[in-house]
Protein backbone atom coordinates (compact mmCIF):
# COMPACT_ATOMS: atom_id res chain seq x y z
CA UNK A 1 0.00 0.00 0.00
CA UNK A 2 1.32 3.63 -1.14
CA UNK A 3 0.06 6.57 0.78
CA UNK A 4 0.77 9.48 -1.54
CA UNK A 5 2.54 12.36 -0.32
CA UNK A 6 -0.27 15.55 -1.01
CA UNK A 7 2.94 17.52 -1.17
CA UNK A 8 3.16 21.14 1.66
CA UNK A 9 4.65 17.82 4.04
CA UNK A 10 0.60 16.61 3.76
CA UNK A 11 0.20 13.00 2.62
CA UNK A 12 -3.33 11.47 1.48
CA UNK A 13 -5.86 10.85 4.30
CA UNK A 14 -4.24 12.36 6.75
CA UNK A 15 -5.48 14.41 8.94
CA UNK A 16 -3.64 17.61 10.61
CA UNK A 17 -4.43 17.82 14.08
CA UNK A 18 -3.28 19.84 17.25
CA UNK A 19 0.46 18.84 18.88
CA UNK A 20 -2.15 17.83 22.15
CA UNK A 21 -5.48 18.93 22.82
CA UNK A 22 -5.39 21.77 25.42
CA UNK A 23 -2.77 23.31 27.44
CA UNK A 24 -0.10 26.53 26.89
CA UNK A 25 3.00 24.88 27.34
CA UNK A 26 3.52 24.09 23.68
CA UNK A 27 3.27 26.65 20.28
CA UNK A 28 2.95 26.60 17.02
CA UNK A 29 2.81 23.06 16.58
CA UNK A 30 1.04 20.23 14.28
CA UNK A 31 0.74 16.68 14.00
CA UNK A 32 -0.14 14.34 11.62
CA UNK A 33 -0.19 10.05 12.89
CA UNK A 34 0.96 8.49 9.38
CA UNK A 35 1.54 4.58 10.62
CA UNK A 36 -1.12 3.84 13.55
CA UNK A 37 0.86 0.28 14.21
CA UNK A 38 0.01 -3.21 13.06
CA UNK A 39 0.32 -6.44 15.32
CA UNK A 40 3.79 -7.55 14.73
CA UNK A 41 5.05 -3.28 14.90
CA UNK A 42 3.48 -1.99 18.06
CA UNK A 43 4.64 1.27 16.77
CA UNK A 44 2.86 4.82 16.08
CA UNK A 45 4.64 7.32 12.54
CA UNK A 46 4.18 10.53 13.68
CA UNK A 47 5.25 13.38 11.74
CA UNK A 48 5.10 16.91 13.55
CA UNK A 49 5.98 20.23 12.37
CA UNK A 50 6.79 23.24 14.80
CA UNK A 51 5.80 26.99 13.02
CA UNK A 52 8.92 29.67 13.32
CA UNK A 53 9.40 30.76 16.37
CA UNK A 54 7.10 27.44 18.13
CA UNK A 55 8.23 24.83 20.54
CA UNK A 56 7.34 21.60 21.30
CA UNK A 57 6.13 20.54 25.20
CA UNK A 58 9.38 20.39 27.80
CA UNK A 59 8.73 16.82 28.67
CA UNK A 60 10.19 13.36 30.05
CA UNK A 61 8.69 9.99 30.11
CA UNK A 62 9.67 6.31 30.41
CA UNK A 63 8.80 5.97 26.58
CA UNK A 64 11.84 6.73 23.82
CA UNK A 65 11.73 8.63 20.84
CA UNK A 66 13.40 8.39 17.53
CA UNK A 67 13.36 11.36 14.98
CA UNK A 68 14.63 12.28 11.89
CA UNK A 69 14.39 16.18 10.97
CA UNK A 70 12.48 16.74 7.25
CA UNK A 71 12.05 20.14 7.15
CA UNK A 72 13.60 23.12 7.77
CA UNK A 73 16.29 23.98 11.02
CA UNK A 74 15.89 24.68 14.33
CA UNK A 75 17.09 23.54 17.88
CA UNK A 76 16.77 20.70 20.77
CA UNK A 77 17.26 20.29 24.32
CA UNK A 78 17.95 16.28 25.44
CA UNK A 79 18.95 15.57 28.66
CA UNK A 80 21.41 18.77 29.95
CA UNK A 81 22.52 19.47 25.80
CA UNK A 82 21.10 21.78 23.60
CA UNK A 83 22.18 21.17 19.67
CA UNK A 84 21.45 22.42 16.47
CA UNK A 85 19.51 20.01 14.29
CA UNK A 86 19.02 20.39 10.66
CA UNK A 87 17.60 18.00 7.71
CA UNK A 88 18.07 14.39 8.25
CA UNK A 89 19.58 14.58 11.55
CA UNK A 90 18.39 11.83 13.80
CA UNK A 91 17.57 12.48 17.56
CA UNK A 92 17.25 9.97 19.94
CA UNK A 93 15.15 10.81 23.06
CA UNK A 94 16.48 8.04 26.12
CA UNK A 95 14.20 7.23 28.41
CA UNK A 96 12.90 9.85 31.31
CA UNK A 97 15.37 11.90 29.38
CA UNK A 98 13.81 16.32 29.20
CA UNK A 99 13.57 17.12 26.37
CA UNK A 100 11.70 20.02 24.12
CA UNK A 101 11.74 20.77 20.01
CA UNK A 102 12.27 24.74 18.99
CA UNK A 103 11.97 26.13 15.71
CA UNK A 104 14.79 28.82 16.59
CA UNK A 105 15.83 29.80 12.97
CA UNK A 106 13.42 31.47 11.31
CA UNK A 107 11.57 28.71 9.91
CA UNK A 108 9.49 25.57 10.51
CA UNK A 109 10.84 22.47 12.15
CA UNK A 110 9.65 19.60 10.25
CA UNK A 111 10.02 16.04 11.98
CA UNK A 112 9.23 11.69 11.99
CA UNK A 113 8.74 10.92 15.30
CA UNK A 114 8.44 6.73 16.10
CA UNK A 115 6.79 5.79 18.99
CA UNK A 116 5.67 2.48 20.90
CA UNK A 117 1.67 2.46 20.94
CA UNK A 118 1.53 1.36 24.24
CA UNK A 119 3.45 4.28 26.14
CA UNK A 120 3.33 6.10 29.38
CA UNK A 121 2.25 9.70 29.65
CA UNK A 122 4.69 12.59 29.42
CA UNK A 123 5.83 14.03 32.68
CA UNK A 124 5.85 17.89 32.97
CA UNK A 125 8.57 19.97 35.45
CA UNK A 126 7.59 21.29 38.65
CA UNK A 127 9.34 23.95 40.22
CA UNK A 128 11.98 22.25 41.68
CA UNK A 129 13.03 20.20 39.05
CA UNK A 130 12.62 23.72 36.78
CA UNK A 131 15.23 25.44 39.44
CA UNK A 132 17.21 22.13 38.79
CA UNK A 133 17.21 22.97 34.92
CA UNK A 134 18.02 26.63 35.39
CA UNK A 135 21.36 25.29 37.10
CA UNK A 136 22.86 24.73 33.71
CA UNK A 137 22.80 28.33 32.16
CA UNK A 138 22.34 26.96 28.83
CA UNK A 139 19.53 25.10 29.17
CA UNK A 140 18.23 28.02 31.24
CA UNK A 141 18.20 30.28 28.32
CA UNK A 142 16.67 27.40 26.22
CA UNK A 143 14.19 26.02 27.67
CA UNK A 144 9.57 27.45 27.55
CA UNK A 145 7.65 26.46 29.73
MN1 LIG B 1 8.18 13.32 24.28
Amino acid sequence: MIQRHAGQYRWEGVDVHPYKEDGTHFKTITRQTLFKGAHDLPVEFRYFEIGEGGHSTLERHNHTHEVMIIRGSGQVLVGDTVSNIALHDIVQVPSQTWHQFRATNGEELGFLCLVAIDRDRPERPGPEQLAEMRENDVVGEFIRH
